[in-house]
């Protein structure tokens, strides 16, 4: 019954759903780091909340589902999420990543996995024979976003992933951005998908979280095993905060959409913007692809304003919209690009891949539109250099 409902409802039923015990239709926060053993070698399915808990586990099962996967790893962060799946590489191998891969990404393989022989090469994963002609001797793995971060650039995860499975390669998405709800990467041929959920999936800005699914039992034990022995774990309440966030995907992201696209054509139609780059506006770069493999364009919409334009003076004059890090909440948020997210990314390569310093990232809550706009549109006017 499970496997044949759709995604929303999935979201509800999903995972472990109803507590076994007392038949709450909420597991309940097992905040607890340890567990009573029977005797010697007799433990009732859990030994230590390191290992496993159950209110992680119903997280974990859950995002499983969701992505198709075999099983779920949640973890205290994105980040610690992506650090868990770089750990199956080994010294000497390197690492394809799109070229606007998450900072934060970029800065853990630069600055961290560098101290064990682990390199990356910045790949063009839009296009195909490029992409193949950097699959050189020791790359191990791709990582692509699509659509990537802040430019909202898509790749082709079906045809990167053929062309990576030719040559061996394990594929791994950062599906933050579009959440299972929009798109499943797993089903396009990724081996593992990585998620931020402090965005979307948490969907409040309440929680720092990061979730992994794997496509088969090989990766499943691997990780499982790297989660044990690298240990970063989520916590009981937070997992607990996760699930209740995911109940609520579907019309959350039903509304995000809805108000990101009238934000885009918003944008598109302003005589102070001079590009806009939303992967659901029909002239998009990527747009046929992404309407291919994902449900629609999200919610994530960068722009740039005329040189005409003071950006400082428009992040200081926005009153509703927060000039913060972070997106996928429920309130609309605005960012810089280039001196916040992408800041660890050297000025070169960011000017290489075309992250100017006028971009302006926003990521569209699910407010009325209206009074976003308005209040954009307001901040806009302000920042006019007369
Ligand atoms: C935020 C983000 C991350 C990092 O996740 P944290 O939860 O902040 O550690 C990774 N990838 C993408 C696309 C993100 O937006």
């Amino acid at each position: 019954m499970k496997n044949s409902v759709n995604t929303e409802t999935l979201l509800i039923h999903g995972g472990i759903s109803v507590d076994e015990r007392t038949g709450a239709v909420n597991i309940p926060i097992y905040q607890t780091s340890t567990y009573k053993q029977d005797g010697l070698g007799k433990m009732r399915g859990y030994e230590y909340s390191r290992t496993g808990n159950p209110t992680r586990e119903a997280l974990e099962a859950l995002i499983a589902d969701l992505e198709g996967g075999v099983a779920g790893f949640a973890f205290g962060s994105g980040m610690a999420a992506m650090t868990a799946v770089l750990s199956l590489l080994h010294s000497g191998d390197r690492v394809l990543i799109s070229s606007n891969v998450y900072g934060g990404t970029f800065r853990l393989l630069d600055k961290v996995f560098d101290h064990f022989n682990i390199s990356y090469t910045i790949a063009d994963t839009t296009d195909l024979s490029v992409f193949e002609s950097q699959i050189t001797d020791g790359v191990k793995a791709v990582v692509i976003e699509s659509p990537a971060n802040p430019l909202m650039t898509v790749t082709d995860i079906r045809a990167v992933a053929e062309v990576s499975h030719k040559h061996g390669l394990l594929v791994v998405v950062d599906n933050t951005f579009m959440t299972p709800y929009l798109q499943k990467p797993l089903s396009l041929g990724a081996d593992i998908v990585v998620h931020s959920a402090t965005k979307y999936l948490g969907g409040h800005s309440d929680v720092v979280s990061g979730l992994v699914v794997v496509s088969t039992k090989d990766l499943a034990d691997k990780i499982a095993f790297i989660q044990n022995s690298t240990g970063g774990v989520l916590g009981p309440f937070d997992s607990f905060l996760l699930i209740r966030g995911i109940k609520t995907l579907a019309v959350r992201m039903d509304r995000h959409v809805f108000n990101a696209e009238k934000a885009a054509q918003f944008l598109s139609s302003h005589k102070a913007v001079k590009k806009v780059f939303y992967p659901g506006l029909e002239n998009s770069q990527g747009f046929e692809i992404n309407k291919k493999q994902a449900k629609n364009g999200g919610a994530m919409i960068s722009f740039e304003l005329h040189d005409n334009y003071d950006i400082h003076t428009f992040f200081e004059s926005l009153q509703l919209v927060s000039l913060a890090e972070s997106l996928g909440g429920v309130e609309s948020l605005v960012c810089h690009p280039s001196t916040m997210t992408h800041a660890s990314i050297p000025a070169d390569i960011r000017k290489k891949v075309g992250i100017t310093d006028g971009l302006i990232r926003l990521s569209v809550g699910i407010e009325l539109i209206d009074d976003i706009l308005a209040d954009i549109d307001q901040a806009i006017a302000k920042s006019e250099r007369k």
